[in-house]
This record gives structure tokens, sequence and C-alpha cells, in this order.
């Protein structure tokens, strides 16, 4: 069997927990070599020993340039390439009502979500474009493609996010470079556990209420749903994919909600004499 991934190195910031966690194990199951960076040390070395040889891992904190770039330094310590770059620390950041948010909370979100989005590509354009090919994977939500899925800090980070991606997708496209995010909805993780119920151990429960509110019934979405679609994006699979921004979301960015939609349940429109107007009946 053919391993989707078989010989490529690729670093994944945020890979302590959650979905770097799950997309990590999924990338070495398919034959990668992965580099987790995360600021949860004790956490990211389990998890790497966990996963075995394919991976390893390394203290980084996305705000710090430096951290980041010895980070890519070690994926590319490897075999001299660097074939895919995730970019998925995140935080909650900021909370409350818009005039109510301290600039330093705003400021501080945009410093890990953005700045830390915008330092993985930079150092890994450095490499890709010199070995004229690569993965470049953000992680963006559909607080970053709808308004009113989350905290302002946090949902104007993600349409920044959003906006990177497509811009450093059309600069690097020339280089074989690809650059993709995925904007999950509200999926089951510590930070989704922390946003919609304070408590980032109340995984149980988050599962619950997200299988509530899930378009598609009764089924929350998983870290390894996010994972999916990464190695998809990761994988030669998805070549002529850039710039795209992939929704895993069971469909509420584009109007599936988990209550009946109105127009099921309502009367037909009709336009004369009980006609609905798609028949002469
Ligand atoms: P998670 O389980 O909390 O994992 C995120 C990891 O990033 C944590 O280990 C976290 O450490 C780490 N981190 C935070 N700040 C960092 C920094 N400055 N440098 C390096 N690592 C840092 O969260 P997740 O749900 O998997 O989130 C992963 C990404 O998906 C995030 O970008 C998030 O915004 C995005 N996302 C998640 C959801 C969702 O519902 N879960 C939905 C849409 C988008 P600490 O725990 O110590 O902060």
């Amino acid at each position: 069997m053919t391993l989707r991934l078989d010989g490529k190195v690729a670093v994944i910031t945020g890979g302590s927990s959650g979905i770097g966690e799950a997309t990590a194990q999924m990338f070495v199951e398919q034959g990668a070599q992965v580099i987790l960076g995360d600021i949860q040390e004790d956490l990211g070395e389990s998890v790497a020993e966990r996963l075995g040889e394919g991976a390893t891992f390394a203290l980084c904190d996305v705000t710090q340039e430096d951290q980041v770039a010895e980070l890519i330094g070690e994926a590319i310590a490897i075999n001299g390439r660097l074939d895919v770059m995730m970019n998925n620390a995140g935080i909650v950041g900021a909370r409350g009502p818009i005039d109510e948010i301290e600039l330093d909370q705003f400021q501080k979100t945009f410093d890990v979500l953005v700045s830390g989005t915008f330092l993985g590509i930079k150092h890994a354009a450095k490499k890709m474009k010199q070995q004229e090919g690569g993965s470049i994977i953000n992680l963006a939500s559909t607080a970053g493609v709808n308004g009113g899925f989350g905290p302002h800090a946090y949902a104007a980070a993600k349409h920044a996010i959003v906006g990177l991606t497509k811009n450093s997708a059309a600069e690097l496209c020339r280089y074989g470079v690809r650059v993709n995010c995925i904007a999950p909805s509200g999926v089951v993780t510590p930070l989704a556990a922390q946003a919609h119920l304070g408590d980032f151990q109340a995984l149980d429960k988050i599962r619950d209420t997200l299988a509530q509110n899930s378009p598609l019934k009764g089924r929350a979405g998983t870290a390894e749903d996010v994972a999916n679609a990464a190695l998809f994006l990761a994988s030669d699979e998805s070549g002529y994919t850039n710039g795209h921004c992939l929704t895993v979301d069971a469909g509420f960015t584009t109007g599936s909600k988990a209550t009946e939609p109105a127009h099921t349940t309502s009367v037909p429109f009709m336009r004369e004499a009980g006609k609905t107007g798609l028949t002469d009946t």
C-alpha cells in the first residue's frame, strides 16, 4: 500500500494538543516525519513519544521569530527538505464586548494567531521557494469566514489568516509552493471546551454540546475531521489546490442548520389558485 505522505517532512505548530496532535498522528501513519512545535513541552514530548520514530518535539513559541526559524531548521536538518508547514498553534484570546476589550489583549491574540502564522509562512517559504515545492496549511476558522462565529479579536485574526493565505498563495505559486487554509467550526478539543464552556478539560461535555448543535444530526466535529482535511492538503492529491479555504463545518457557513430549514416546513410559494409556480397542477 502506498502511504499518502511517504518520505515527506512536516512541521506542525500547536502539535501538543487537539487538531495538531491528531494531524501529527495521521501524518506519521501516512509515512511523514513530523516535527511538533508547541509551548506545552511535557505534553508535546509525550505525544512525540507515543507517535514513535516518525515524530519529534521541539519547544517553540510561534510569536518568537528565532524559535520558529529554529523549528523549521530542525525539520530541514532531517533530509534537507521541508514539504509541509502547518501553522496551527492557537488560542481563544481576548473576549467580551467590543467596547471593553483591552488593546494589549487584542494585540496578544493577533500575535499568536496572525504573527505566528505569518512567521511560519515566512520561514517555510524561504526553503520551499528554493526547493521549488511545498504545501503550507494555515488554521483559519468559520469565525474567519462569516461574522458572529467567535470573539472579536479571534474573528478578526482568523479573517486575516484567510487573507494571508490567499495573498501568499498568489506570490508563492510561481515557485510551485501551495498555500491553503482550513476553516473548522467547533470541533472537540481543549480550545473549544475552553471557548464554549470555560473549562479546557470538559471534552465530553463539549462533544455533547457540539453534537446537539451540529447540522449533521448528533455528530460533533472532531480533530480527526480537520486532520483528514490537512492530510489532503499536505498530500500530492491536492497538487492543483491553491489559495483555498477549506471549510470543515458540516455546512454551517453555507446555511446548514441543526433545526429544520424554514423552506422545508413552510407553505410553498403560491402563484395563483394554489399553483406552486413550478407545475401546472
Ligand atoms: P488546542 O487543543 O488548544 O491546541 C492548540 C495548541 O497550541 C495548544 O497546545 C496551545 O498551548 C498551543 N499554543 C498556544 N499558543 C502558542 C504559541 N504562542 N506557540 C506555540 N504553541 C502555542 O486547540 P485546537 O482546537 O487544536 O486548535 C488548533 C487550531 O485550530 C487553532 O489555530 C484554532 O484557532 C483552530 N480552530 C479550532 C477550532 C476548534 O473548535 N477546536 C475551530 C476552528 C479553528 P496552550 O494550551 O498552552 O495555549
